[in-house]
């Protein structure tokens, strides 16, 4: 017998094998993600009741336990809100909503008060101010940290706390959302299944409010730095629910991921380049500063694209520490000395193997400023949205901040309507098609993510991915993977369609920015479908069938 859940009509319900998850409550409010944007609107709507669904157990699965900087937020004497997003603009290329920027900048202060609140220590400075740390192209110091490098488990061990003691969050861990159920253009539910038996029948859930908080997608990529969860699930399931979905485009990868053999890629912070640690290839030789007056400091994009092109020369890149920090290193950089020995590198004696790694999103579900997107009964938050203040690259430590802020808008937003009671029963939206996730597929949707949509990209090779997705989404017989291949498709769509150079979108084909082209995108599944018929024809025209004689 499987889980067991307990019906508004007071039945018992053996969920195993069916289908209606039913809560005791008539405006039932759905939250999909257990990571900081979820748990947080969970917290922020209280005493409302609401269902948090995660597809990996609280704590698990989430890119948040993994974020080593912590949040920005202008906190500091002399510093200020304007200085914030005057930065946040600077970083996204002409891309970032200015009015969007300055709203996150402002509200920062309130959200550390509010996680302070729910118990996150953050670290203090001897007068008992917070202590704040500097990164990379923020004009101040405003990073808002918790023992160096553990703001994110501090944050999530905080959070899951207070949520597992508020007694109208009801959690469901292990449960994967595959489909968003509509009517009359709303949403009316969510279909979902088991994490741990895919072949398992489908459980539906109704709710007239649902909360996509699921994170990124960087999984869809062969090197990444976030969990398998972050596979681009929500965001496929709401564009397939014809949501409009902004600057899918717009990638960041980070320059150092440690290459191991392990999957997702351990990362070797940007604070050992700033402790003087130096990119080289296989010869010794240092590649950046050929490439940039600030060579190893320059942007994080440049340097992602140094070390790419390197590798793709085929002549390896390493970050060498051995001299700026030798036996310094395991005291100073514990986590990452920690991998490297792991995989029998001892990084203070030998250079680290590195790779750029898809690392976060800076497109998603496009949303307004209260977290609602363009269907009615959906909101947003988190990594999986887009509300424009990221532009087209993020400035560091502004991710945990915008799923903060957003996650408390969203709630304000939701406390303040009227939820419909939601149906007895919905009807599935898609046939229960779970065939085994094959491997090879999945394997190489991967590998073209990264080496056709990735950090170099040009036309002809993103047209080729463009097809290949569009085909996987067509014909793939596991619900999961075709999830996977819907987001893919739009990310390789707009950026094909993108034919200009900006912030973390470069094409080498059209390496310079275009003024023309300083606009978001705004797409849906529909147009990132016509660009592949598009393409398709293209190819079938140049290579026409052979004819029989
Ligand atoms: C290694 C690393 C370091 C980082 N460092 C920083 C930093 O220092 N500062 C900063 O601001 N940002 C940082 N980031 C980015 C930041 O961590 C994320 O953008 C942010 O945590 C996203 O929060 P979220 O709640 O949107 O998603 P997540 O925390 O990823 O949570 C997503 C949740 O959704 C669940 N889920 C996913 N799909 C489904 C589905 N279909 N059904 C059910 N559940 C699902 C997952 O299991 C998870 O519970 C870092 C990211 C990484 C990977």
């Amino acid at each position: 017998m499987g889980p067991r859940v307990r019906g508004d009509d007071e039945k018992e319900a053996d969920v195993s094998n069916q289908v209606e998850l039913t809560s005791n409550n008539t405006d039932n409010v759905v939250i999909v993600g257990g990571g900081l944007a979820g748990l947080f609107c969970a917290l922020k709507l209280a005493p409302r009741p609401v269902t948090v669904i995660s597809a990996a157990p609280l704590g698990q699965g989430a890119s948040t336990a993994w974020a080593q900087g912590g949040i920005a937020a202008a906190v500091a004497e002399g510093d200020s809100a304007e200085a914030h997003a005057a930065d946040t603009i600077a970083v996204g290329a002409g891309l970032v909503d200015e009015v969007v920027a300055l709203g996150l900048a402002r509200e920062a202060g309130a959200c550390i008060r509010d996680l302070l609140h729910y118990g996150v220590p953050f670290d203090r400075d001897l007068e008992g101010r917070l202590a704040v740390s500097r990164e990379a192209a923020h004009s101040a110091r405003r990073i808002v940290h918790v023992r160096g490098d553990m703001a994110g488990k501090a944050i999530m061990s905080a959070l899951i706390e207070a949520v597992r003691e508020t007694p109208s969050i009801r959690v469901i861990e292990g449960y994967v959302a595959d489909a968003l159920l509509t009517g009359d253009g709303a949403v009316t539910g969510l279909q979902l299944r088991r994490a741990d038996d895919p072949a398992a029948a489908p459980a539906i859930i109704a709710s007239r409010a649902v909360v996509m908080a699921t994170g990124g997608i960087g999984h869809l990529y062969a090197v990444t730095t976030n969990p398998a969860e972050a596979s681009g699930l929500g965001l496929a399931i709401a564009a397939r629910a014809g949501a409009v979905i902004a600057d899918p485009e717009f990638m960041q990868f980070h320059p150092t991921a440690i290459m191991v053999g392990r999957d997702p890629a351990p990362l070797a912070t940007e604070a050992l380049r700033g402790e003087g640690a130096t990119l080289i290839n296989d010869k010794g030789e240092r590649f950046m500063p050929a490439r940039h007056p600030l060579a190893e400091l320059a942007p994080r994009d440049i340097v992602a694209r140094g070390v790419f092109a390197e590798i793709a020369a085929g002549n390896g890149a390493y970050l060498d520490a051995t001299d700026a920090l030798g036996a310094n290193f395991a005291e100073k950089f514990p986590t990452v000395y920690a991998s490297c020995m792991a995989a029998g590198i001892d990084p203070a004696k030998q250079p680290i193997p590195v790779a750029p790694a898809a690392h976060y999103h800076m497109g998603g579900i496009a949303v307004d400023s209260h977290g609602r997107t363009s269907l009615k009964g959906l909101w947003a938050g988190g990594e999986v949205s887009s509300t424009g203040a990221h532009g087209a690259n993020r400035l560091a430590s502004n991710s945990l901040l915008e799923a903060v802020v957003y996650a408390a808008r969203i709630a304000e937003d939701i406390g303040g309507s009227t939820i419909a009671s939601p149906s007895r029963s919905p009807a599935m939206s898609i046939d229960p098609r779970n065939a085994a996730m094959p491997a090879l597929t999945e394997t190489s949707l991967r590998a073209m993510m990264t080496s056709h949509v990735g950090v170099i990209r040009d036309g002809e090779r993103l047209a080729e991915a463009v097809r290949s997705f569009a085909a996987i989404e067509r014909e793939a017989g596991n619900i999961a993977l075709r999830n996977m291949a819907t987001t893919a498709l739009l990310v390789a769509a707009s950026a094909w369609t993108r034919r200009e150079s900006r912030g973390a979108h470069y094409r080498s084909d059209h390496p310079t920015e275009k003024p023309a082209l300083a606009h978001r995108t705004m797409t849906t599944l529909v147009a990132a479908r016509e660009v592949a018929a598009s393409l398709s024809e293209r190819a079938s025209a140049r290579s026409p069938q052979p004819m029989i004689a």
